[in-house]
């Protein structure tokens, strides 16, 4: 049995943040325990290896949501990385941040010290802006943050429609504003993932005092007298044990953070007494207040062929592009998919973007799994809603580690949901319906032309709707009944025990999860030395 000062449980976003930071002076000594594999597999590094990497049993949880009542009853695809590096090896590398109203709402819900202004330098902290230092980015950091060098022809049109259709452009979403359509920025250097791992992790490997165990399964925490002194786990098919002398550091992430408190006694006590498991501490927050980004897909055929589809011609395209990304680190092969979108209102009248837009310029349909689809020229818009209103949770199917948790997502629960919602699906028809898109548009695939009525989009809303990727607050900050844990990441009423990850995001922010989710560590990284020098 080792002991270390600080034990981190998972190495995703957070996870590999963490472990550089609390490793980086040399004076403390820090495990990193990763569920899954190492990542050195070239679907994580070559950006378009995006589209096995959903596919993929070894690097992705594949969790799916129990039967969604408000979703025809459907099972909806909830992917999660299994590797060094977390989601951020799996995900589609956009650089976002969310809104500064995000932040300064967490600040008013009374988190003290999360205002934007007071996370916006962990933010600059952590990257290495490519177009530059100024206001708004640093240059000093770990995490490369790039400009797509994939940028197909279709994607400016479709900028272009959004203009046409009255939207605003803008160069940078990060900036003074978010509001507006344009190119995201990734998280790449030299066309290959900068995963969180890439940036945090993999350069730190030598450091003495960081040791870092994969193919490594936390099955619970050890809690003595209301202390969390350690963390079992299973390596190798056998059962271990790791003691923590300062803290143990739980970020495994939305879905499995709440579960991993839940199987060690710290829960919803009428859920774990369900499941046979000892109260040790009641928590009702545990897994509740489950926010997603609700998402729904306009699918058109297009009549022109150099969009991405299943045709024979792509493997010629193939073996061009892969002689452009060796000679180059262009083209292709660096696609995250989508690498055009925006934010926008969904009435003009709002003061802030309610909606995101990712376009594809491909005909995708089920997180990219509808092959027969994907043989379709086409082109493809998600819109999301940015603040939902309906909340869902993670609760357990048995006291078993080895089972997948319960995951109830509860989309479009919220009337105020489905009624932007379906505005939503009206602004992107009207887009993919603008010129210049609309000189090669054919048809809608869906939702189909006669789908027009409040009515007939809130039923294809039923039979469509997905998560894009962003589910948080299930071991939320706060100072309400249902908060996990405090304002310095603490879960109340456990002593030496912190969960640091996108699951104590209070509310979801604005945007894709992973940059505010590596703030969140880095800032925390910062309270935990302060309590330990
Ligand atoms: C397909 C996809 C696309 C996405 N696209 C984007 C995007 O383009 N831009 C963006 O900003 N965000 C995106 N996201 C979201 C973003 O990547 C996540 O919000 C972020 O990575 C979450 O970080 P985390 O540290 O909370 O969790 P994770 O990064 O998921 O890390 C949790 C880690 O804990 C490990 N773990 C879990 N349970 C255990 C256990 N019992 N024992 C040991 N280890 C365990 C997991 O294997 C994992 O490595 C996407 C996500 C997905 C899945």
């Amino acid at each position: 049995m080792q002991t270390f000062d600080f034990v981190i449980i998972g190495g995703g976003s957070a996870g590999c943040v963490l472990a550089d930071k609390l490793s980086e002076s040399g004076e403390h000594s820090v495990c990193l325990l990763e569920a899954g594999k190492s990542d050195k597999n070239w679907l994580i590094h070559l950006p378009i290896g995006i589209i096995g990497l959903l596919k993929s049993r070894s690097l992705n949880w594949q969790f799916n949501s129990h039967a969604e009542n408000t979703l025809n009853n459907r099972e909806i695809f909830t992917p999660r990385g299994k590797t060094l590096g977390g989601s951020s090896s799996i995900n589609a590398m956009l650089y976002v941040r969310g809104q500064k109203q995000d932040y300064d709402h967490w600040q008013s819900l009374g988190n003290d010290g999360w205002a934007f202004d007071d996370v916006l330098p962990y933010f600059k902290e952590l990257e290495h802006q490519e177009r530059g230092a100024d206001e708004f980015h640093g240059i000093n950091g770990p995490l490369n943050v790039a400009d797509s060098v994939s940028k197909p022809a279709v994607s400016d049109d479709f900028i272009q429609s959004a203009i046409t259709a009255g939207y605003p452009k803008n160069n940078d979403f990060n900036g003074a504003t978010q509001e507006g359509i344009g190119y995201f920025q990734v998280t790449q250097k030299n066309g290959l993932r900068h995963s969180a791992a890439k940036a945090f992790l993999t350069p730190n490997l030598t450091r003495k005092n960081l040791t870092v165990l994969t193919q490594t399964y936390v099955e619970k925490l050890i809690i003595i007298d209301g202390v969390a002194t350690g963390v079992i786990y299973k390596h190798n098919g056998k059962l271990q044990q790791v003691i923590a002398s300062k803290e143990v550091i739980v970020s495994a992430g939305a879905i499995n953070s709440p579960q991993i408190l839940m199987l060690s006694g710290i829960g919803p006590k009428a859920e774990l007494e369900k499941h046979d498991i000892k109260v040790l501490h009641a928590l009702e927050g545990v897994g509740k207040n489950l926010q997603d980004h609700v998402d729904v897909l306009s699918v058109a055929q297009h009549d022109r062929t150099e969009l991405l589809a299943y045709r024979p011609k792509a493997i010629w395209w193939g073996i061009k592009e892969t002689v452009k990304f060796i000679t180059k680190r262009t083209g292709l092969l660096t696609t995250v998919i989508a690498e055009a979108g925006g934010f926008i209102k969904s009435e003009p009248s709002l003061t802030e973007p309610d909606l995101q837009l990712h376009f594809v310029p491909a005909a995708m349909d089920d997180h990219g799994r509808n092959n027969k689809l994907l043989c379709t020229y086409g082109v493809a818009l998600h819109v999301c809603l940015l603040r939902p209103k309906s909340r869902g949770s993670v609760k357990l199917y048995s006291n078993k580690s080895s089972q997948h948790p319960r995951i109830e997502l509860n989309m479009l629960d919220h009337e105020d949901d489905i009624k932007t919602m379906i505005k939503a699906v009206k602004i992107a028809k009207n887009i993919l319906s603008s010129p210049p898109l609309s000189s090669s548009h054919v048809k809608f695939i869906f939702p189909e032309e006669g789908c027009a009525s409040d009515q007939e989009i809130h039923q294809f809303l039923k039979s469509k709707c997905n998560t894009i990727y962003h589910p948080v607050g299930t071991c939320k900050m706060g100072q309400d009944d249902l908060a996990v844990v405090d304002e310095q990441l603490k879960v109340r009423g456990i002593k030496q025990l912190r969960v640091v990850d996108a699951s104590i995001m209070p509310t979801l922010i604005s945007g894709n999860t992973n940059a505010p989710t590596m703030m969140i560590a880095a800032k925390a990284a910062d309270m935990i030395l302060a309590d330990h020098c």
